[in-house]
């Protein structure tokens, strides 16, 4: 397997010569397993990801949304093969929100928001929900199959974690979550054992506690910190640790210093980067 960067913010894009080494594109990760092309949330990164796909289109895509807030959705209407005829995007989704997943992306293009509506796009999209107690399975080309299973995290509206296992390796994605007292035994269960853990440590500690002259607490916004990121990775026996969905006001150093921080907990951990490519 193959993991991909393409948008490791948090909340709102924050361009800017102070996050030029992190990147300031909103969440999108690709995952490659076999000759199956998933992706993890259509933030702004997606716009990037579509760039470099339109070289080796007709493509099918397996687009997971962990939940439909704007820094996950937002590079959708940029994504360069939604608009070309020929191919196939399966769409996966869907929380306890008054609006399905294909409404919620048709709503950010309706006018006066967006001059190009949701149908008027040409690729053929299929649109999917996802359960906890239904993996999905997914042929990766040459007899092999990958399976993605869900879990549930803790964030306003709610939110979906998805695993990817593949010939015996396993990547985790786990954004927009935030950490209670104990460790959360929904994610220990699906992150058990697992190669690669992406997690949400969009705060230092001070800074949830806002304790850090970066504004008050952050405690019930739906995220988590660098700490408990290791606190997990621990519990779940995770191989490898990845820091995501950084906070729009860490520049570059301060996400460095974060993951210094964070090795001394969990030493192979690494803040996710832009444009940074994990092999499995
Ligand atoms: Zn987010
Ligand atoms: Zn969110």
């Amino acid at each position: 397997m193959q993991v991909t960067f393409w948008g490791v913010r948090g909340s709102i894009p924050s361009p800017g010569p102070d996050t030029v080494t992190v990147g300031g594109n909103t969440s999108c990760v690709e995952v490659r397993a076999g000759s199956l092309l998933l992706i993890f949330d259509g933030g702004t990164g997606l716009r990037l990801l579509g760039k470099k796909l339109a070289s080796s289109m007709p493509i099918t895509a397996h687009l997971f949304f962990s939940h439909v807030h704007w820094d996950h959705i937002q590079g959708f209407p940029f994504f360069d093969p939604a608009f070309v005829a020929g191919n196939v995007i399966h769409l996966y989704g869907g929380n306890n929100v008054s609006r399905t997943l294909e409404e919620t992306l048709a709503g950010q293009m309706d006018h006066p928001n967006f001059p190009v509506h949701l149908t008027d796009m040409a690729a053929q999209m299929h649109f999917h929900d996802v359960a906890e107690d239904r993996p999905i399975s997914l042929s990766a080309g040459n007899d092999s199959t990958a399976l993605i299973t869900a879990a549930r995290g803790n964030h306003p509206n709610g939110v979906w974690a998805y695993r990817v296992d593949y010939e015996g390796k396993s990547v985790m994605y786990a954004t927009d979550t935030e950490h209670y007292a104990v460790v959360d035994p929904r994610l220990v269960k699906l992150a058990s054992g697992v190669d690669i853990l992406v997690y949400d440590a969009q705060y230092t500690p001070e800074e949830y506690a806002g304790t850090a002259g970066t504004g008050g607490s952050k405690v019930g916004w739906g995220h988590s910190t660098f700490e408990e990121a290791a606190k997990l990775a621990i519990a779940a026996n995770a191989k490898k640790l990845v820091l995501f969905h950084h906070d729009p006001m860490q520049s570059d150093s301060a996400v460095h210093e974060k993951e210094r921080r964070a090795r001394t907990l969990f030493p192979l951990c690494d803040a996710a980067r832009e444009g940074v490519t994990l092999h499995l």
